[in-house]
């Protein structure tokens, strides 16, 4: 049996290769709803799976490293100062791959996950519609089987990426004489099939990477089922738990930085410096507070992972670091717009601070609190399914769902 390489000795080989191979970190990111990003995150997962650091965390028998999350750890530490195909963390990689993962069949594995490994398939997550996201098991979109084969029909909305995929994860309800969690498949679906319409919906940021599809009997194959036919709920909650791992920053399937929450101490102290607001003691205590958060935000992600890995926890503690991402980044987030006033609206090219994205990043904060289930239910969770408080009440839970009204 081959030594597994020490932690350290991986970081050491990962900073000789990142300093030879990695271009440095663009500034700022390319935004995910230009094409070019997209293509440009594919070749550097290439350039990453061909330097043999692609997958840490995934196995080897898929394309994968085998190695440990200590290990994908140090590789991020060595890898914040380089550019990284970040696009491709989330969903692709940390949501849908390990998702799939968890609960493909030895053929889609095998088929998928390299692919997604080398950079040649992004996929994305068709949950949401647009009735609603958080009673996700209410949903309405449908497949029918004709044969071997479904006929899938129904839309999906708040998409990321979707224009750029090339396939998604699909809840669709596939019987409705059962109660609503127990009627759902979950599909592999190609986003290129035929009777897939992809539209691009542009937000109050001018952002235009949120997606909504449309389904005209698309014909899936019996084996784009993932799982089991009418399993689909215990699929999703697989693919949520992955999902509040991603968002919360806690998932081991993540390479590179963690997802952006507008605004990060040290770019704080940076930016009040630049505009001379260092000597404000108000604004000393913001960039305090806003280094102190994050250090909780990194104690706590440690702490929850490690409590969900040795069984301390439930899966569901997920919910912890994802509620406590979102505060923060709100928080990151106002102290920026505190800190530049109003620069952050009227940044002018070749400023000395660095404002540009600040009035964008507030404007988009409210995401932080939807994106991944909103705080709301990541609260319900915590309470129900880590602290054993009794369930919400609902009046579906046990009825069969053609019987419930949802407005068809
Ligand atoms: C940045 C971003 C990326 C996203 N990416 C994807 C994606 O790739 N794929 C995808 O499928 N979806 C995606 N979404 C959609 C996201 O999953 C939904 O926004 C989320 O689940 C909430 O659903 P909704 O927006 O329909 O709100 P609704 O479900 O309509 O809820 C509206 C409000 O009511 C509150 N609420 C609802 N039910 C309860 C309850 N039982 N108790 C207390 N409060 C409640 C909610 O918290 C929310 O504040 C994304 C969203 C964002 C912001």
């Amino acid at each position: 049996m081959t030594a597994i390489e020490t932690v350290e000795e991986f970081r050491t080989r990962a900073r000789t290769w990142l300093k030879e191979h990695m271009p440095p970190a663009p500034s700022p990111l390319p935004a995910s709803d230009e094409e070019f990003a997209w293509d440009r995150a594919r070749e550097l997962q290439r350039l990453l799976h061909d330097g043999g650091f692609a997958g840490i965390c995934f196995p080897t028998e898929y394309g994968g490293l085998g190695l440990t999350a200590d290990h994908q750890r140090a590789f991020t530490e060595e890898s914040l100062p380089y550019e990284m195909p970040l696009l491709l963390n989330v969903p692709t990689l940390s949501i849908c791959a390990a998702s799939l993962l968890d609960l493909g069949s030895e053929e889609q594995k095998r088929a998928h996950l390299p692919a997604v490994l080398r950079g040649e398939e992004i996929m994305v997550q068709f949950l949401s519609e647009p009735r609603g996201g958080s009673d996700l098991a209410g949903l309405t979109s449908r497949a029918d089987r004709d044969g071997d084969q479904w006929i899938l029909n129904g839309s999906k909305i708040w998409s990321s990426g979707a224009y750029a995929a090339d396939y998604g994860l699909c809840l669709a309800r596939t019987d409705w004489s059962v109660p609503k969690h127990q009627g759902l498949t979950l599909f592999l679906v190609p986003v290129h099939a035929e009777g897939v319409t992809v539209q691009r919906i542009k937000q109050v940021t001018g952002s235009t990477e949120f997606c909504q599809e449309f389904f005209d009997d698309v014909v899936l194959p019996a084996d784009a089922v993932v799982g089991q036919v009418d399993g689909g709920w215990e699929a999703a909650s697989r693919l949520l738990f992955h999902e509040r791992a991603a968002l919360g920053g806690a998932s081991p399937y993540s390479s590179g930085a963690r997802p952006y929450l507008g605004g990060e101490a040290d770019r704080l102290f940076d930016m009040a410096k630049a505009m001379g607001r260092l000597s404000n003691s108000g604004v000393r205590e913001d960039i305090g507070e806003a280094r102190a958060m994050n250090v909780v935000r990194d104690q706590l992600i440690a702490h929850v992972t490690q409590a969900i890995t040795t069984g301390a926890l439930p899966p569901a503690a997920g919910a912890i670091p994802r509620l406590f991402s979102a505060e923060n980044g709100w928080l990151q987030t106002d102290t920026a717009l505190r800190i530049a006033g109003a620069d952050g609206a009227t940044y002018t090219p070749g400023a000395a601070a660095d404002t540009e994205t600040v009035g964008l990043d507030y404007l988009f904060r409210a995401a932080w609190s939807l994106a991944g289930g909103s705080t709301e239910i990541a609260r319900n969770v915590i309470s129900e399914r880590v602290l054993g408080m009794p369930r919400e009440a609902t009046g579906d839970r046990d009825v069969p769902f053609d019987q419930v009204p949802h407005g068809r």
